[in-house]
């Protein structure tokens, strides 16, 4: 077991989303200035630090006083410059491992066997090799397997080789082994769509009557199924609505981080979902109370808009605990995602009548 789950320095080096899954717009929408009270605070710094931590400096445009959003702690400007500096030297480092990464990436089998036969710890070349065993059907599979315990064995901070391995078990049908591994993926990539979506897959198909189960389920996987439902009722909804232009319904710096994450999975997972699989959580919520989608979509299902904002609302802070281990949830919280879960399938039910869940994930080809 890892303990310090918020220390992985490979955790979310592939996605470069915000890591606590908190949007800049919600980090400002909480701040005041500590210093004249004013609201009017612009992000001007965020990224990652050298220890995969996520850094962010705000100001107050009234007064000019810079702090860090979090701790509220003032930000002279020796300090932004330094944490400038940190932030551009961790994104040296990840292009540097991307480089690595890609080298390996387009070698046949035979030059990954050789290069693995010159440096054994070469777990790049070991990660590439099972992947193409994989692609190719090579038998036994239990080879592509070894080959990616041994890259857990040189580097357990990384997340693909446990997603593979996820990915190994769930084709052939060994749900409870996928999961194991998709939960430890996950642990090591919290934010990632890809992830979260096979770990949902397996979830849905080893509990079909889901409904029963939410009883004994944990809290943590009726979020998560909560959250892919949610996600596909949306994006069928605008689909239905606005047909190919639903993309300009949603604010457009959201697609281009979508798409960002998208390119990723297929640099790194050689797999992609559809676009939409890629919305942080809470861009779903201000997708659903734009002021054009509530009127044109979504006001029919969920009637009273500030009762499902402030529910999303609360679901983004508990998400940020689940997906980050900040703590355990409290019973109260574990009440509160399954009777929110219940509720949003009620809100959802017409649509879902026709729709059993594996098409819902499967999504647009
Ligand atoms: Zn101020």
């Amino acid at each position: 077991m890892v303990e310090e789950d918020e220390e992985n320095p490979y955790g979310d080096r592939w996605d470069y989303g915000y890591p606590f899954g908190a949007s800049s717009e919600e980090l400002m929408d909480e701040n005041a200035c500590p210093n004249c009270q004013g609201g009017n605070i612009k992000l001007i710094l965020d990224g990652k630090g050298l220890d995969g931590e996520y850094l962010s400096v705000v100001m107050c445009s009234d007064c000019g006083f810079m702090f860090d959003p979090e701790t509220k702690r003032e930000i002279d400007s020796d300090e932004l410059l330094g944490i400038k500096n940190e932030i551009e030297m961790r994104k040296l480092e990840e292009e540097q491992i991307m480089q690595e990464m890609r080298l390996a990436k387009n070698q046949d089998i035979e030059t990954l066997k050789k290069e693995i036969e010159k440096n054994s710890r070469n777990k790049w070349a070991r990660y590439f090799l099972s992947k193409e065993m994989i692609k190719k059907g090579l038998n036994p599979l239990k080879e592509a397997q070894a080959q990616l315990m041994k890259v857990i064995e040189i580097d357990d901070k990384l997340y693909a080789p446990y997603f593979q391995l996820g990915k190994l078990f769930y084709e052939m049908g060994c749900l409870t082994d996928a999961e194991k591994k998709f939960r430890e993926a996950l642990k090591r990539n919290p934010d990632s769509a890809i992830i979260n979506e096979y770990l949902s897959r397996c979830l849905m198909r080893a509990n079909p009557s889901e409904m029963q189960e939410i009883q004994n389920m944990q809290a943590e996987d009726v979020f998560r199924k909560l959250e892919i439902y949610l996600r596909s009722f949306i994006e069928r909804k605008l689909r239905e609505k606005y047909g190919n232009k639903w993309e300009g319904h949603v604010p457009r710096d959201h697609i281009a981080k979508w798409e960002d994450k998208k390119k990723r999975d297929k640099e790194i997972n050689d797999e992609e979902l559809p676009i939409f699989a890629y919305a942080d959580f809470p861009h779903l919520r201000e997708i659903i109370i734009k002021r054009d989608n509530w009127r044109e979509v979504f006001e029919p299902y969920f009637k009273d808009k500030e009762v499902v904002d402030s529910k999303l609302k609360e679901l983004e802070s508990i998400r940020l605990i689940i997906a980050h281990h900040k703590r355990q949830l409290q019973e109260d919280e574990k009440m509160r995602i399954k009777l929110y879960y219940c509720d949003f399938q009620k809100r959802m039910k017409e649509y879902k009548q026709n729709q059993n869940p594996e098409e819902l994930i499967e999504g647009e080809k």
